[in-house]
């Protein structure tokens, strides 16, 4: 095949031009001076991912190139958005069930036929290389990124680790611990970092990529010998050694007993170390084995159930101008996230010191989040302080985060009625207000819903949208499109009290005062959750959140459900009544002057300890599901995670429900009843749950 190729990215697709043909997931063409161009364009997607197909036409195009030696081999992507996503994780389940360990040496053998191919071999790189997208490149002689160009293995997050040569390639290719760290933390290299761990060869701008192809494709490349460190890791005492270290770390963020996967990772890394062909067989059994694990299941799961959220969240908000009212806590947060994602905000308190502290905090925020001084400039820019609320009339959305009393808000939309424009919504950040009742005030009921953030509000993916009675569907979408616009998950929820996630979380952080009312020591208690999975212990976390709000919310909820609560505890109110309200004041259930605390204990405290915490959650899970709060099961489990971190590796509490079997669930509650009161009571729902 002959003729003029072109080699660049245009400005939103790869031309190749007059010779190219397009088999399947595969653009190809050989151009004048000999080189094979293979650009990888998954069909019928805007992104690549590394399925079965696209391994098996690859496959083909190898076999092409060892009958008739082009002079080189570029793989590139077609896709305007990045290299590849990675592998197909829908395809995962089926693979497992049609023997994963199969299928993944047919994938191997594809690379290692790409990989030997005796003329040069060369990836070029922009955007994202994911997962086996990495994999595919790392089986190249070289790698050319262009600015912008990341890589990474993201398949711990999913309870997996590398499986199409990752474990091997990448510890030959650079210094085999900061292979391992890549491979345990998830943690992405850009292009820059790349180049310095030696993953990416050289870095040129698009217009210079042909030039640089031409350039490796006369020269291939020369890889200095190894160091003396890698050389040192190719002894086996050097390897356990730091396996142990590297074991001692991991297990303290992600236990064994739970995620299983990186600690495989380390033992085969151990095991065969050095040694291509033994790791190589190992690394294929080891991620077959991970497939079936529950842990990678669940983990699977959570990766769908975020993309289930994502889903909701597309469209246009047609939402320029936001108005935050009250710059406290939460509107202050608001507000600076929302500017940083893009939109022009106005943000208005009675209090102007609490506006000043608001940018301060702002400016924090690009901080932490590593804006670029321009990036930041902009936010700030965006960010207006309006102590006179003249953004409100301009405003397409507004958000109250005024303080939680029904007078104060009550007041607040009563003026907004004359300043807001047509078409225009309110939404409230009201956490244990009814958004009915509140509905009641709003300039337009049907233009009126909640808005529920977490706090810290950066850190919290979920946001609550509370669909009144009176909301359109209309306002719904469009509030759920504008927390996606803003980088947030939104769940579309009912207006129940403590819409979803406050009303099943409450009972696990009354039931440990209850707990330690009893006798049982806080960092017992907190250490019976942390070993459960959840990401932090009730007592902690009350301090976390604020004991005075926590304290707000059980008793917003003991008075408006019909449901035996645990009793609010004398510990409780004390604390709240001295000002010790937890991390906020430096003192709450623990000392937070120095720092978060830590409680590890190795007591187990009494036997249904940790039943009486989690067993509570379940519970009002299914009361929510019941009384059609949420949309379904899944949507549930992805509020519990994506706002609390609730154990992931178990996939969410309902799914944990069905996993544990909800007929012992339900025993288990009737026991916990009769020990402990009513609050323990199974609710009717566990009947028809499955
Ligand atoms: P906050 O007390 O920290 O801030 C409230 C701010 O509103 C203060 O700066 C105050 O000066 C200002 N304010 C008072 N009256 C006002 C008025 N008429 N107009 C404009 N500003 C006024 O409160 P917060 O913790 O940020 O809570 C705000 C809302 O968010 C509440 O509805 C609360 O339930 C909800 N919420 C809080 C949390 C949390 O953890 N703090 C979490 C989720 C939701």
């Amino acid at each position: 095949m002959t003729g003029h190729v072109l080699k660049y990215l245009g400005e939103s697709k790869l031309e190749l031009g007059a010779a190219e043909e397009r088999k399947g997931n595969w653009r190809t063409g050989r151009d004048q001076e000999g080189i094979l161009w293979l650009a990888l364009d998954k069909a019928d997607s805007s992104t690549n991912t590394i399925s079965g197909d696209v391994l098996r036409e690859l496959e083909r195009h190898v076999s092409a190139a060892e009958e008739d030696l082009p002079h080189a081999v570029v793989i590139r992507s077609a896709k305007p958005g990045g290299f590849a996503a990675g592998a197909d994780i829908t395809g995962f389940a089926k693979m497992s069930d049609e023997g994963a360990g199969e299928l993944l040496t047919q994938g191997h053998a594809v690379l290692d036929r790409l990989e030997k191919l005796s003329c040069p071999t060369i990836c070029v790189v922009h955007g994202a290389a994911l997962g086996a997208g990495f994999e595919l490149a790392l089986a190249c002689d070289i790698r050319i990124a262009v600015p912008g160009a990341s890589f990474a293995f993201p398949e711990v997050q999913l309870g997996l680790h590398p499986g199409l040569g990752g474990t091997f390639r990448l510890p030959a290719l650079i210094d085999s611990t900061e292979a391992m760290t890549m491979m345990l933390s998830g943690k992405t290299a850009h292009t820059k970092r790349a180049k310095t761990l030696g993953i990416v060869d050289e870095i040129v701008e698009e217009r210079h990529v042909a030039a640089a192809v031409r350039a490796f494709a006369k020269t291939g490349i020369e890889r200095a010998e190894p160091g003396l460190k890698t050389r040192a890791l190719g002894l086996e005492q050097a390897r356990t050694l730091l396996a142990r270290q590297m074991r001692n770390r991991t297990e303290e963020r992600a236990p064994a007993d739970h995620y299983p996967a990186p600690h495989a990772l380390i033992e085969l890394w151990e095991e065969h170390g050095t040694d291509r062909r033994t790791m190589q067989r190992g690394e294929i059994r080891s991620f077959a084995n991970l497939l079936k694990t529950p842990s990678s299941k669940n983990l699977r799961r959570v990766f769908f159930l975020r993309q289930k959220l994502k889903d909701t969240a597309r469209g246009d908000d047609d939402i320029a101008h936001v108005h935050v009212i009250g710059a406290g806590t939460m509107g202050a947060e608001i507000a600076a996230m929302t500017a940083i994602r893009g939109k022009r905000v106005s943000l208005s308190d009675l209090d102007t010191t609490a506006l000043g502290r608001a940018i301060k905090q702002a400016a924090k925020l690009c901080e932490d989040k590593q804006l670029t001084n321009t990036k930041t400039r902009d936010a700030l820019d965006r960010l207006m302080p309006d102590p006179n609320g003249y953004g409100i009339s301009r405003a397409d959305l507004v958000i109250e985060a005024a303080p939680e009393r029904m007078e104060v808000k009550e007041k607040i939309y009563a003026e907004l009625k004359a300043q807001m424009k047509e078409g225009a919504i309110l939404a409230s950040n009201t956490s244990s207000l009814s958004i009915d009742d509140l509905s009641a005030h709003a300039p337009d009921k049907t233009r009126f819903a909640g808005l529920h953030f977490f706090n810290p509000v950066a850190k919290i993916p979920l946001v609550e949208v509370v669909v009144g009675t009176d909301t359109d569907t209309q306002t719904a979408d469009r509030l759920a499109a504008f927390c996606g616009a803003i980088g947030k998950l939104p769940a579309q929820v009912g207006d129940y009290p403590g819409f979803v996630v406050n009303r099943i979380l409450t009972p696990y952080l009354m039931e440990a005062m209850v707990l330690m009312d009893e006798g049982v020591p806080k960092e017992v208690i907190d250490s019976a959750a942390l070993r459960f999975g959840m990401p932090m212990g009730p007592v902690t976390l009350a301090d976390q959140v604020g004991l005075d709000i926590g304290l707000h919310v059980a008793e917003s909820l003991r008075d408006r459900l019909d449901k035996p609560m645990a009793e609010i505890t004398d510990m409780l109110q004390a604390r709240v009544e001295q000002g010790d309200l937890g991390r906020k004041t430096g003192r709450g259930f623990y000392d937070w002057s120095d720092g978060s605390p830590h409680p590890d204990s190795e007591e187990h405290g009494p036997a249904d300890l940790t039943d009486r915490l989690i067993l509570p959650m379940l519970n009002a899970a299914v009361e929510v599901l019941g009384q059609g709060v949420a949309k379904d099961a899944d949507q549930i489990d992805a509020a519990m995670i994506f706002a609390t971190g609730w154990a992931p590796f178990r996939g969410g509490p309902l799914q944990y429900a069905r996993t544990r079997g909800t007929r012992d669930v339900s025993d288990r509650l009737r026991a916990l009843a009769k020990a402990h009161g009513p609050r323990f009571e199974p609710d009717e729902g566990w009947q028809g749950f499955n």
